[in-house]
């Protein structure tokens, strides 16, 4: 992130990030440290730490942490230049001109302003539709049917598109050619004739704005029964839908303040929310959710509950989401709304028809994402084994998510209780698709790292701190290899590498590198209380690993032998046996 010699890595050494915290959170001195109550999760007591000697934070409650930088990008939702702007700006450091970019860069950064711009003259155009033409007042009453006053309408900032065809062309056309307006996707071209036509026509209009709140694309819902029934803004060089959350600008401080958040599927949903008083509310405005709007959203709370339509399609994009949500590491929770009626209520509906309170109701009693699962898994035809095979396959992949042991364990339990499956065989049958899971590409590290020794933790904080030794202690560990295998190794290669540069270590960026888990883990590590180390301690601890290394091989080794009793290679496996167990037995 900041790089060795940029500004930004300049605003960090002279930056305090006692100072930049301080000024948002109430700190306390405790030892080397200071700590309070963390600013990202609600807590009464403080597992909230800062560390002056590292320039870092961390928090033991949720996870967060990283340097200066970090702290400010989730405390202001903001991008790291922006971040780097704001740390400067604390601690009185001038900021330079902004380098002159490439000619390239710098049309398209003033191309992505003039389409924002276009967009921001787009909205006033629909809104004033909406209010001062007769098309408009019929869509105006259209809108009052289903709910929405006088008051919504302009909080959300709903439009009309006309049915002329031009009109908004007509608007915009004096200042922007046709390439800008195409590009914007609010106009499109006739792929025959070659001319331009407006692409909303006769819709009711909702301005879909990024997390900065800038207006990038809109949504719109035909008025008749025009085909399709909801129509966005195509791809856009400001507007790429798997990057945008409906609503996110607005949701941002409540998602903090309440750390959990509504999901839902499309805009008419998160404004009924919204409308209800719940503002932690945000649409995906597709089918299902994307990567990078997981990303965008885990920056702010990491609880979810997802409240998509009860259709079936509503019901495949909740378990697709659900998939990629526990993959994140996210706390999910379901909400399926019941029929109002004999209709199924999307949110929308079921507010207007039901109210805030039982939808708040419903909400506060969201069951875990295993209960929905095993809820939809029992509708399944579970008379015949076949029925409850296909309910176990079903079930299987989401249970394998579950980053607990423990927790696994008791869902197992559960399963096998409710679709009546007899559980060792459910068992069996996880621990197979467990070792099948291990063999994919995509590994998922279970929740090993708490589990990480002693002795690999003090190696860690060693590989961190040891001024004196570090680099020494990195190349040992290297050529011993001694580290491989190990829960904590993906956590020693990074150190080792850092190290061996012989630079002090930037823990936040060794961390960034790492995944979820094993950045906790090395950030819980960097805080314990700890002595001073040493080189004869370091050495003590290399000679417990090497210990560990042959034991694991003479475990290897006897499995080996017990497996091919008759193999021609066992006179040599009983020979590296005895070898194996004079060392260990040396080593006493
Ligand atoms: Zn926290």
């Amino acid at each position: 992130m900041a790089e060795a010699g940029s500004f930004a890595d300049k605003v960090k050494q002279q930056a305090d990030i006692v100072r930049v915290v301080g000024e948002y959170v109430r700190l306390k001195k405790t030892g080397k440290d200071f700590s309070g109550l963390c600013p990202f999760h609600q807590e009464k007591t403080p597992s909230f730490t800062v560390s002056p000697i590292k320039q870092i934070f961390y928090c033991f409650g949720c996870g967060k942490g990283g340097d200066v930088y970090n702290f400010v990008m989730d405390m202001e939702k903001c991008e790291f230049p922006e971040a780097v702007k704001v740390v400067a700006e604390k601690c009185g450091i001038a900021i330079p001109r902004q380098k002159e970019r490439s000619p390239e860069e710098r049309k398209e950064n003033q191309q992505r302003s003039v389409l924002v711009e276009m967009h921001r003259e787009a909205q006033t155009f629909f809104v004033k539709q909406l209010e001062g033409t007769p098309e408009g007042k019929a869509a105006l009453a259209y809108l009052e049917d289903r709910g929405l006053d006088k008051d919504a309408i302009t909080r959300f900032g709903i439009g009309y598109a006309p049915s002329g065809g031009d009109l908004l062309l007509r608007h915009l056309k004096p200042k922007y050619s046709d390439k800008l307006l195409v590009d914007s996707g609010l106009v499109s071209r006739d792929q025959s004739a070659g001319r331009l036509f407006d692409r909303f026509r006769r819709r009711i209009t909702f301005p879909i704005s990024n997390e900065s709140g800038k207006i990038v694309a809109f949504g719109a819902r035909a008025l008749g029964d025009d085909m399709p029934k909801y129509l966005n803004s195509p791809e856009t060089p400001i507007y790429s839908k798997s990057n945008v959350l409906y609503h996110m600008d607005r949701a941002k401080e409540a998602l903090r303040r309440q750390d959990f958040a509504i999901l839902v599927e499309g805009y008419m949903d998160a404004i009924a929310v919204a409308r209800a008083g719940i503002s932690n509310v945000v649409a995906s405005c597709g089918t299902s959710l994307a990567e990078p709007q997981i990303k965008l959203l885990g920056r702010f709370t990491r609880r979810v509950i997802v409240n998509y339509d009860p259709d079936t399609a509503g019901q495949a994009a909740t378990e697709r989401s659900l998939s990629l949500l526990l993959e994140h590491d996210f706390e999910v929770r379901v909400l399926a709304l019941p029929p109002v009626g004999n209709k199924k209520a999307d949110p929308d509906l079921f507010i207007r028809e039901k109210g805030a309170d039982d939808y708040l109701k419903l909400l506060k009693e969201a069951p875990p994402y295993v209960d929905y699962l095993i809820a939809r898994a029992r509708q399944m035809d579970l008379t015949t084994g076949e029925g409850k095979q296909r309910a176990l396959n079903f079930l299987l992949p989401y249970i394998q998510k579950i980053p607990s042991g423990i927790l696994r364990s008791e869902w197992a339990t559960r399963v096998a209780q409710q679709l009546r499956i007899d559980e060792p065989l459910l068992r069996s049958a996880l621990t197979k698709a467990a070792k099948e899971r291990r063999s994919e590409i995509k590994r998922q590290p279970e929740l090993l790292g708490r589990a990480a020794k002693p002795v690999e933790r003090r190696l860690i904080r060693m590989l961190a701190e040891a001024q004196g030794f570090r680099q020494e202690l990195a190349k040992e560990l290297q050529n011993a290899r001694l580290y491989h295998g190990l829960e904590t190794e993906k956590i020693f290669a990074a150190l080792v590498i850092a190290s061996l540069s012989g630079q002090p270590l930037q823990a936040a960026e060794v961390g960034a590198a790492l995944e979820e888990r094993d950045r906790r883990l090395l950030f819980e590590i960097l805080f314990e209380e700890a002595n001073e180390p040493t080189w004869e301690e370091a050495m003590s601890c290399i000679e417990a690993l090497q210990h560990r290394h042959a034991e694991r091989e003479l475990a290897d080794v006897q499995r080996s032998i017990e497996a091919n009793p008759g193999a021609p290679e066992l006179r040599g496996l009983l020979e590296k046996k005895q070898e194996l167990m004079r060392r260990l037995a040396a080593a006493r």
